[in-house]
């Protein structure tokens, strides 16, 4: 890897490289050599050769390097989007080789923490710090369906209610936290880089993730006990999520919690948790 603060410097590296190869009768896979050029706003434009005759480099926007995709930009929405495609075949493996819906929570969380969230954490503190709303959200989204689906809800449950029930916490926020531990456990000598900075050795440590603040009013604070059986774990929380509510209120439009103008399309009294109808047959939840 050749890297310069502009394009000249750029050139006469690859130049001197160049040199060095044809001295030692090494010869430089052309097709695999790529140019990036990083920079903030605008990328400037510049055009590369290596050896004597066969045009420009490829530039290109994205390059995988020691398990980590660089942009131009540095904004690592990329890195995520990849992690997240080889997690989500990792997570159907695990659905698909082990028993999940007969375990405990606990043990599903940990199977998480064991084979899924060391994906993340690795060279967390150089991509999780300033990603984009997308890509923290495409993080979330990960670990979010695969509780749901050990819950077997659908893909639109509140979430907030679902951290509190299950008492965890989005995954950006265990990367985060886990990506601040892991830089203060390094310690450098004064003047060990020459007057740079780490851009990630001062970042602020995240609020702690108050699941009952952002979960809906409608939601019952207590407890709930998450059986291991799955056929009553459904039962439960497709009730407590009233994944059946659309059946019955009046609201057309898409909505995932309580409000006050729920009602009841047989009866049309304002909708509660449990209501009760005329209509038995009617599953009100
Ligand atoms: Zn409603
Ligand atoms: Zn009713």
């Amino acid at each position: 890897m050749i890297i310069a603060e502009n394009a000249v410097d750029l050139q006469r590296g690859i130049n001197d490289f160049q040199h060095y190869c044809n001295e030692n009768s090494l010869k430089v896979n052309r097709s695999k050599t790529k140019v990036m050029i990083f920079g903030k706003g605008r990328i400037p434009e510049a055009e590369f050769t290596l050896g004597e005759g066969g045009g420009a480099l490829e530039k290109v926007k994205y390059f995988k390097y020691l398990g980590l995709t660089f942009s131009v930009q540095m904004a690592f929405t990329e890195h995520v989007f990849e992690v997240n495609a080889r997690a989500r075949q990792r997570i159907a493996y695990l659905y698909w080789r082990l028993p999940l819906h007969e375990m405990n929570l606990e043990l599903v969380v940990n199977l998480f923490i064991t084979y899924i969230l060391p994906m993340y954490t690795y060279c967390s503190p150089i991509w999780s710090v300033k990603l984009s709303d997308n890509a923290v959200e495409a993080l979330n989204v990960v670990f979010m369906n695969y509780l749901r689906r050990y819950f077997c809800l659908p893909k639109h449950s509140h979430r907030a209610a679902l951290y509190y029930y299950t008492n965890t916490r989005p995954l950006h926020d265990a990367v985060r936290n886990l990506s601040m531990n892991a830089i203060t456990k390094i310690a450098f000598p004064p003047d060990a880089l020459e007057g740079y900075q780490l851009s990630f050795a001062n970042q602020e440590e995240l609020p702690r993730y108050n699941a009952e603040e952002e979960m809906s009013p409608d939601y019952p604070r207590e407890r709930v006990f998450i059986s291991r059986n799955k056929f009553y774990r459904k039962r439960t929380f497709r009730d407590l999520f009233m994944i059946n509510h659309y059946k019955v209120c009046t609201t057309v439009k898409f909505h995932t919690t309580l409000s006050d103008s729920c009602r009841c399309i047989m009866c049309n009294s304002q909708l509660k948790r449990g209501h009760e109808c005329c209509d038995k047959d009617y599953n009100t939840q």
